[in-house]
Parts: structure tokens; sequence; C-alpha cells
């Protein structure tokens, strides 16, 4: 399983998932729909907590 965190844009309201591999602070990502910059949400960092608690459970 890869870990995904989500960003949405403020202006369409769509998210886009980003492989935290390929997260990087401080990187803007901008919408691919209308070019606006997308944020993290505390909606988005309660998913990303939920799949980290599952990604935690799984067996290596
Ligand atoms: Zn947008």
């Amino acid at each position: 399983m890869e870990l995904e965190i989500a960003f949405e844009c403020p202006q369409c309201r769509k998210r886009f998932a980003q492989n935290l591999i390929d997260y990087a602070p401080g990187t803007r990502r901008l919408c691919p729909a209308c070019g606006m910059e997308t944020i993290l949400t505390s909606d988005c960092l309660q998913s990303f907590r939920a799949d980290l608690e599952s990604f935690c459970r799984q067996p290596h």
C-alpha cells in the first residue's frame, strides 16, 4: 500500500492525492482544473490519519 496525502483546491473543492514519497514541504501544488494553489485542510489531514492508522495495522 502506498500512502497518499490529499490536497484540496479552495476554489473548486477538488481533491488531489499526492504520494507521500513525493511530498516535499514548501512545494506549491496547483489545481489542474483551475490553477489555484491547493491546500491541506483538516479534512485532508483526518483522512490521511485514517489511512496512516490502517497502514500501521497491516502486517509486514
Ligand atoms: Zn481548482
